[in-house]
């Protein structure tokens, strides 16, 4: 399969004719979004603003297949045409048995969340997996998940390398897919020179199963959901369905009308600790606590647990069936999942000045609050930071890194901001956290928003 490689081509680059005539473009795009949006009330398009004059063009075996404009600006980690969101091919992983019947292993991969390359050996005891992204180019979260069992009982040296990416995550495993625990960092070798690593595994008869990250695959949350919906006050309905066909799942917690919470989670599929923040930040507001009831009783609160259940389910690194950052297309929309959670979203908001806060769950290296800089106007714009701050002292030994940022990047975030005028934040957990700490922090999250939310509209 050819690599297809993307180009971006600056303004820069352009004649000064050339320059400006996509500049004046740009600039009545922006002001007659800024119109529209000033107008409306009700769901629109409008956030679909060109925010640059970069054009990306795409190219297959060193042929320009298409030019296409690229919406908003790359994150500063991107890989270049990340903000280019029309659909592009995935490889799926192949769930065939990757078999050694004369040294007695096998490598299995045919379950929801695995991902397992080529794999080969250059000794009884030395086996190489290769593991591809879901696509490329793609920003280096580099998923793989696999089942192992041999013969006889014995030690494995598995050299893990990858294909479009560097080492990054040291795995947990397990022997029934269900519980698990993280391997010993004596048992895992990082081979800086060339981006892989090698681990030692105790393989046997018993299935190993070995996981980048605890699985945490989309029966798991509808079985979370689901068990939620009992509560006389949660409500659970489909919102539409992925690029696959997988039902996209909303939670609304509470019926007061005073106002609302927007929160999503899982755009990108191996950030499980941020998925456990986001479980545990719910339960506290469906929790049969005072608090808890009071915050229901005048506010509501929508979830989108996971945005990418076929990029959860495929084992990808980062992209949805469509082979694009989920994160990236909140202006273009060209996904059905974006436009499944904006629609769904923007048709139960019943008066966008109630809608008070927005939450997009994530995780990266360390604790991270990517937050607004003051270039944005919001209502209420020291809501985050002071929610921030009673986190911190709710939490023993938490400190969150606080970054903010403009608006000019297509992520949930940003649309969150121009659509309703709100706070909105991009909550990361550090990734190598454990599940205890991450429901610490999402309860103590929830629950100083619910506080800080009740006494606001009390004093107001
Ligand atoms: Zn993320």
């Amino acid at each position: 399969m050819p690599r297809t490689t993307a180009r971006i081509q600056h303004a820069s680059g352009k004649t000064n004719s050339q320059q400006r005539i996509p500049a004046l473009l740009a600039v009545a795009a922006v002001m007659l979004a800024a119109i529209v949006a000033a107008c409306s009330s009700t769901p629109t398009k409008t956030t679909s603003t060109t925010q640059n004059n970069d054009t990306v063009a795409l190219e297959t075996g060193g042929v320009a297949a298409a030019t296409l404009p690229s919406y908003g600006q790359p994150q500063p980690y991107d890989p270049p045409g990340s903000t280019v969101t029309t659909s592009r091919a995935i490889e799926p992983v192949s769930h065939a048995v990757r078999s050694f019947a004369d040294v007695g292993v096998w490598f299995g991969s045919d379950f929801a969340g695995a991902r397992l390359g080529r794999v080969f050996n250059t000794s009884d005891s030395d086996f190489v997996a290769v593991v591809k992204p879901e696509n490329a180019p793609i920003n280096n979260s580099p998923w793989y998940a696999f089942k192992v069992w041999s013969r006889a009982r014995r030690t494995i040296r598995l050299h893990l390398t990858y294909d479009g990416g560097d080492h990054r995550y040291t795995p947990a495993i397990s022997t029934d897919g269900v519980h698990w625990r993280q391997v010993e960092s004596s048992r895992v070798k990082r081979e800086r020179a060339t981006g892989s690593a090698i681990i030692w595994l105790d393989v046997s008869r018993d299935t190993l199963w070995v996981s980048a990250r605890q699985l945490l695959t989309t029966d798991a949350v509808k079985s979370w959901e689901d068990s939620l919906a009992q509560l006389p006050f949660v409500r659970l309905d489909v919102i539409g369905t992925s690029t696959q066909g997988r039902p996209l799942r909303r939670l609304t917690i509470g019926e007061g009308a005073e106002g609302e919470v927007l929160i999503i989670g899982r755009q990108h599929p191996p950030e499980v600790t941020g998925a456990w923040a986001l479980e545990s930040f719910v339960e506290a507001l469906a929790a049969e606590t005072p608090l808890a009831a009071s915050f229901r009783q005048r506010f509501t609160a929508q979830v989108v647990a996971v945005v990418n259940p076929d990029g959860v389910d495929g084992g990808h690194w980062r992209h949805n069936a469509g082979g694009v950052d989920l994160n990236r297309d909140w202006f273009a929309f060209n996904q059905p999942e974006t436009r499944a959670v904006r629609d769904a979203f923007l048709g139960a908001v019943s008066n966008p000045n109630n809608v008070l806060f927005g939450l997009d769950f994530h995780s990266t290296w360390s604790d991270i609050f990517y937050t607004l800089d003051s270039t944005v106007t919001v209502r209420n714009p020291l809501f985050t930071e002071r929610w921030i701050q009673q986190i911190e002292e709710a939490v023993p030994g938490f400190t969150a890194r606080i970054e903010p940022s403009n608006l000019d990047s297509p992520i949930f975030k940003s649309w969150f901001v121009r659509q309703f005028g709100a706070p909105a934040v991009t909550y990361e957990m550090g990734e190598s956290i454990t599940r205890q700490r991450a429901q610490t922090i999402g309860t103590a999250a929830a629950e100083q928003m619910m506080k800080m939310m009740l006494a606001e509209k009390r004093e107001g």
